[in-house]
């Protein structure tokens, strides 16, 4: 955390609008995407960043509307989505997410992903007030928010929001849009590559063309590139798997994959051994099953 302190400051944001009432930061460094809502009574935020960002989120939020803030979601709980919760619960602001997330924000976690960085137990005060399980429903005017959990994705606590009327979803890092990006996936916190996989087929078949998504990371994108996605996902995949099947080397399995999705010079090696992990894994449990 203090080593990404110096760069954190210096993130730029950019306010940008989807629709009316609903927005968009995007910032432009080690930073989750927060989706804002222009509520009847208020404004509802899906993650809140850095705490020492709140200030300035704020100011950009106070050139779209003078209503305050009054709710705020966390889709998990990495710090770089959910550290304003020191800003914003000490307010008293609302805080819901899914109940694994709040336990791994009261805990002392090591992010895997994020180069082994340690992310302290947070305050009392900046926990989340609200959690739930399996889903949870939001009103707020005409507009109904649908909280739904996404088993062992990203995380174990991941939850992606869907404003059901503007047909605008938030996927928290469970999907990522910047272009040559292969996706983090905590699996020391439960997160696995067949989560990512089963909630993209999900989220694909109860979606038109005209839905957006407001990612993790990266630009406001359409089905189009959440199929991309989930199509690249799927490759590693089945290539690891099949691969695995045949008991290839993992040094083989990572160079053959490399080329099979044309990462053959940018990298992917970690991420190809995680997918390795997580299929060892599976088999291990599928043989178990069959037995
Ligand atoms: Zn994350």
């Amino acid at each position: 955390m203090d080593s990404l302190a110096s760069k954190i400051g210096d993130i730029k944001e950019e306010i940008i609008k989807i629709q009316e009432n609903y927005y968009v930061i995007i910032p432009y460094g080690i930073a989750g995407n927060i989706g804002v809502f222009i509520g009847n009574t208020g404004v509802i935020l899906i993650d809140d960043q850095w705490a020492v960002l709140s200030r300035r989120i704020k100011e950009l939020i106070s050139t779209i509307t003078s209503k305050p803030i009054k709710t705020i979601i966390n889709t998990h709980y990495h710090f770089d989505h959910t550290h304003g919760n020191l800003t914003f619960g000490p307010e008293g602001i609302p805080i819901i997410a899914h109940k694994n997330a709040r336990t791994r924000m009261s805990e002392r976690q090591v992010i895997p992903t994020y180069h082994n960085v340690v992310q302290k137990p947070f305050p009392l005060e900046a926990l989340p007030t609200i959690t739930f399980t399996d889903k949870s429903e939001l009103h707020e005017g005409n507009e109904t928010i649908e909280l739904i959990y996404y088993k062992d994705a990203h995380t174990d606590g991941d939850v992606i929001v869907h404003f059901k009327n503007a047909d605008i979803y938030h996927t928290g890092d469970v999907f990522v849009s910047i272009g040559g990006w292969l996706p983090h996936i905590d699996e020391k916190a439960g997160g696995s590559i067949y989560g990512v996989i089963d909630a993209a087929n999900k989220l694909l078949s109860q979606t038109s063309g005209t839905t957006k998504f407001i990612p993790g990371h990266g630009p406001v994108s359409s089905k189009k590139e959440l199929q991309d996605y989930r199509d690249l996902l799927t490759a590693v995949r089945d290539n690891v798997v099949k691969m695995y099947r045949q008991k290839a080397k993992l040094e083989d399995i990572i160079k053959d994959t490399q080329i099979k999705i044309h990462y053959e010079n940018k990298g992917g090696e970690n991420f190809i051994a995680q997918v390795y992990r997580a299929v060892e894994k599976h088999e291990n449990q599928y043989r178990a099953e069959k037995k």
